[in-house]
């Protein structure tokens, strides 16, 4: 781990040198903290992309600013360092102390960490917030990844996605068969045995795949991220809700080596300052989104439309086959699944009666 004495720490030594406790005030009998940290942090994202990699870059700078320099994090992005889908074993290793990604590309190594994710039908922003900080999710998710030295936090949430972009129209079930898509995780697999065709594009190279007719349709993020990728001028139909990602929370993952060379007080920053980029990237995304979606309403060239319920419900219906699968084989996923569909159960309940209805409600 790199650290470096505070340089300030010689200073109170020389100043407090009858002192009998060397890291204390003595006038105060306060501790004046005298280490500090200098640690990298590799992500899966483009460097300060929008959204998904501002998110990382504005938890080191308030990590920096909250604890008078005490804490520095240098972000690299995708690549810099290490490869985008490396983060996770870089960490894990040692070979960085922080890392910023989704918990759901780790599947096929820790596949029960899609849960932290984004589950397609699962828990919303609020309630995958509610699940982690107050519904035993994070006492859950420390455990799944204390055999790889990591220590997790939720830090950041896009809100709900958007279903996609699509250059054919969905109707019915059938319009599912053989549309090539690009979409991840588990979202592309509840396509495949929809009959389509997921696809797996590093970002670069959606627009000209779908301008170009390469794949059929994509999803991304919502207006916010889309418009900026351009893709509202390589296709005509823009269909809603993002069924795939209902609220696709973020980590920062910590090497716990790491983590416990933390003082307290900085690993309660730390804490404190994930909880904070969640708020604030949903808050971001909740702007950008509505102004964003200004620009698309207003384009003759694009349609808004809502996937017919007939072909949600079948999507819903082959994710709780596809969850049932993963549960059955993996003993992690079967511990983390049964809770993460009880909370989802009790939620569904109250949702019911508080957003969902007040919402309905405000709709004239
Ligand atoms: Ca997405």
């Amino acid at each position: 781990m790199k650290r470096r004495e505070f340089v300030g720490g010689l200073a109170a030594a020389a100043g407090l040198a009858g002192c009998a406790k060397p890291q204390s005030d003595c006038t105060t009998g306060v501790n004046v903290p005298t280490e500090s940290f200098e640690w990298s942090c590799v992500t899966s994202w483009p460097p300060r992309f929008p959204g998904l990699g501002m998110a990382v870059e504005n938890l080191a700078e308030r990590l920096d600013r909250a604890s008078g320099g005490r804490l520095k994090i240098k972000v690299y992005g995708g690549g810099e360092l290490v490869p985008p889908f490396e983060v996770f074993d870089a960490v894990s290793r040692g070979t960085v102390e922080m890392g910023h990604d989704a918990s759901y590309y780790h599947k096929g190594k820790v596949d029960a960490a899609q849960f932290f994710t984004a589950i397609p039908f699962g828990l919303n922003y609020m309630e995958l917030n509610a699940w982690i900080h107050y519904g035993g999710g994070h006492a859950l998710w420390r455990e799944l990844y204390e055999p790889f030295n990591l220590v997790p936090f939720l830090c950041g949430n896009t809100g709900v996605q958007m279903g996609g972009w699509f250059n054919k129209e969905i109707n019915s079930v059938d319009d599912l068969q053989g549309l090539k898509m690009r979409i991840p995780g588990l979202g592309g697999e509840v396509l495949r045995r929809a009959g389509g065709t997921p696809v797996t594009l590093p970002g670069s190279e959606i627009f000209t795949s779908l301008q170009t007719g390469a794949i059929d349709a994509t999803e991304w993020v919502g207006p916010y991220n889309d418009v900026s990728f351009g893709l509202h001028k390589a296709a005509r139909y823009y269909y809603y809700p993002g069924w795939q990602e209902p609220g696709a929370g973020l980590e920062c993952m910590i090497n716990k080596d790491a983590w416990e060379s933390l003082p307290e007080d900085l690993q309660a920053l730390v804490e404190i300052s994930c909880q904070s980029i969640t708020v604030d990237m949903a808050a971001e995304y909740t702007n950008g989104n509505a102004n964003s979606l200004q620009q698309i309403l207003a384009d003759p060239n694009i349609e808004v439309r809502p996937f017919p319920n007939e072909v949600l419900q079948h999507l819903k219906s082959i994710t709780a086959d596809i969850v049932s699968e993963l549960m059955a084989k993996d003993p992690a996923s079967e511990k983390i699944g049964k809770a993460f569909y009880e909370y989802l159960e009790k939620m569904e309940a109250n949702t019911n009666i508080s957003e969902r209805a007040y919402l309905n409600s405000r709709q004239s």
